[in-house]
């Protein structure tokens, strides 16, 4: 492989991702994408030219060596691959799953300018952090020893789990509270089986548990502890990684009707209190049309579950175009695959409910593109007069979200901005001196790259500002 010219290399066509049938996925929560296999893996791997100016890298939030990794599995070595996303990622299954790739590092790769697929990055990431997850002998993290400082942190999401890991190598004692009665964040609660596993979850959380790092869940900070007590506790420093949970309505007449929910407790329901599963009775919405009103991965997400809770047609209401949608491309592509219809350009106005409240409608308003708004995309626009009443029973509202303003309302001096999001410095450092703050608590709705990239920049932070006040 090592010996083939750059022609040779880009006359290699992009490699097939292996995937569940449409007809038989609608029906599981199995995982939608199989995995490269070693073989497919190598050959995408030489597809790679190893660019003296990698615009790869510049493409991904946390700088991957895209090329060092790729060249490891190039040459058949995964775990070696997979040691150099670890250098990163604290996460790399996970993102070679989520992230963005299309419009991150493979939006960079130099195929584009050929007019050829970029190389498959993403995928490239998942197999060498797949291969390594499931090694008998994955390697041991080194650990410095023990230097008697104690680290809390809030919330169990990306961002905090990058940060524990990093800590506990550092040799802090560190523990996480976590208000839900699991822990993992939006990994676990959100994102659903088909696209990111629990398994792959559960590793790094073992990983992790193996580092020392404790996990408490079922605790509210803010509540059930309150910020005198984790100083009461002997914490030396605090780490703020609760997210952004709190969904946003549109705030339209009827919303309140029965059978309209957040994509947050929709997805919650059904992920983590196991709504639909043999054997548990946490009720959930379901009904034979279910709409699914925004145009992001929660709304993906939250419209593919409903196909396979036997919706007979799940669609999404979104406002622009579909070459707007912030979600994923791949998700949009496997959710037409899966029969999800696209109602683009359209806006609910009202719901309409029948005589008992639930909701048996809703109007929407037609729209057209007009010029690019702050976000660069181009606004929409409603076209007068132009309302349809569509028949619906069950709606799933998934139009953003915003930080949960439990942690910044309930710590005396701590700094919010206009948003709700807490302020921070360039060093994630809040404005009291024993807490840091990362993720979408600190950025709002954002991703998860950017998560676990805050949790490590606020690691090596905090042991900075521990180290030299301690
Ligand atoms: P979170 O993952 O939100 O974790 C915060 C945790 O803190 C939660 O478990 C919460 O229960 C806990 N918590 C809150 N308050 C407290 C408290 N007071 N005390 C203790 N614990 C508390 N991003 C991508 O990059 N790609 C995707 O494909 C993608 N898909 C998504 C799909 C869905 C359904 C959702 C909801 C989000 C998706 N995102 C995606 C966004 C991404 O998941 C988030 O940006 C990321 O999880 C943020 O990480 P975090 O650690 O800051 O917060
Ligand atoms: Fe390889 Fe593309 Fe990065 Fe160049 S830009 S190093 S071809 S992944």
């Amino acid at each position: 492989m090592t010996a083939l010219s750059v022609k040779e290399r880009v006359a290699i066509p992009r490699a097939t991702m292996p995937m569940l049938d449409p007809a038989y996925r609608i029906h599981t929560s199995e995982e939608v994408n199989l995995g490269l296999s070693q073989e497919q893996a190598m050959v995408e791997a030489s597809r790679c030219l190893d660019c003296r100016d990698p615009q790869c890298v510049t493409g991904c939030p946390v700088g991957i060596d895209i090329p060092g990794f790729i060249r490891e599995i190039q040459q058949g070595n995964a775990a070696a691959a997979a040691a150099v996303l670890r250098k990163t990622s604290a996460l790399p299954a996970v993102c070679g799953r989520v992230c963005p790739q299309e419009r991150q590092c493979e939006s960079k790769c130099i195929y584009n300018k050929m007019k050829k697929p970029p190389v498959a990055i993403g995928w490239l990431e998942r197999f060498a952090a797949d291969a390594e997850r499931l090694a008998a002998n994955r390697p041991e993290p080194e650990r410095l020893a023990p230097n008697g400082m104690k680290i809390a942190v809030a919330g169990s999401g990306p961002c905090a789990l990058s940060f524990a890991g990093d800590m506990a190598k550092k040799g802090y004692e560190v523990t996480v509270y976590e208000a839900l009665h699991e822990i993992g964040g939006v990994l676990k609660y959100g994102i659903p089986e088909f696209r990111l596993p629990n398994s792959v979850v559960d590793a790094e959380l073992d990983a992790l548990q193996a580092l020392g790092v404790k996990f408490i869940p079922d605790t509210i900070v803010g509540k059930t502890l309150s910020y005198d007590d984790l100083l009461a506790a002997g914490f030396n420093g605090i780490f703020v990684a609760s997210g952004a949970g709190l969904p946003r309505f549109m705030g339209i007449p009827g919303e309140n009707y029965i059978n309209i929910l957040s994509s947050n407790e929709y997805l919650t329901r059904i992920n983590l209190m196991h709504a639909g599963t043999p054997g548990y009775a946490t009720p959930v919405p379901r009904g034979a049309r279910v709409a699914v009103i925004g145009g992001g991965n929660t709304a993906m997400d939250s419209v593919r579950t409903a196909l396979r809770m036997g919706a007979e047609k799940a669609f999404l209401v979104y406002r622009r175009s579909e070459d707007e949608m912030p979600a994923r491309r791949e998700e949009i592509e496997h959710a037409k695959e899966e029969g999800v219809e696209l109602m683009t350009l359209s806006n609910p106005v009202e719901y309409l409910a029948d005589e008992r409240g639930h909701v048996r409608a809703m109007r929407v308003q037609r729209m057209q593109l007009g010029e690019p708004d702050e976000s660069g995309r181009r606004s929409p626009v409603p076209i007068e007069g132009a309302i349809d009443e569509i028949p619906v029973d069950v709606v799933v509202v998934s139009v953003g979200v915003s930080p949960n303003p439990l942690i910044p309302n309930s710590i005396d001096g701590l700094e919010v901005t206009r948003k709700g999001t807490i302020a921070v410095d360039e060093n994630l450092h809040s404005s009291i001196p024993a807490i840091f703050a990362g993720g979408d608590i600190v950025r709002g709705g954002a991703t998860v790259i950017l998560a676990m990239g805050d949790g490590r920049r606020a690691a090596a932070a905090m042991d900075e500002f521990l180290k030299n006040t301690n």
